[in-house]
């Protein structure tokens, strides 16, 4: 009778901490940078639109339409998502502001032009 030596134990990989896609909440590992359920970036990875600079560059584009992916994005705190909400509303309402006063200038420049034209009829 011949002995065999035991097979070696298989090497088991310490499992990677889990998270989940902030997009469609797959389950991924930590360290991936795209989920690899539907291909969105993860972490620092995530689309620019999402990111600090791109939320502010969105805002001077489209206004208060910025405020969605604020309140998507997976990498913006909660209290910074307050912060540009408030931002937004405060900067709204001053363009808004600006806006009037320039047709309300711009009006009473024409009616100005009105009169005076009808003068000389
Ligand atoms: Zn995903």
């Amino acid at each position: 009778m011949e002995l065999t030596p035991p097979p070696p134990p298989p090497v088991l990989q310490p499992p990677a901490a889990r998270a989940s896609c902030w997009v469609c909440k797959g389950s991924i590992d930590q360290p991936d940078n795209f989920c690899r359920h539907c291909g969105k970036g993860q972490g620092r990875n995530v689309p620019w639109q999402y990111k600090h600079w791109g939320v502010v560059v969105l805002f001077f584009c489209v206004g208060p339409f910025a405020l969605y992916p604020v309140w998507r994005s997976p990498v913006i705190s909660r209290t910074a998502k307050w912060i540009y909400t408030a931002l937004t509303i405060a900067g709204t309402i001053y363009l808004i502001h600006l806006f009037t006063e320039i047709a309300r200038s711009v009006n009473s420049m024409l009616a100005g032009y009105d009169s005076f034209s009808g003068a000389g009829n």
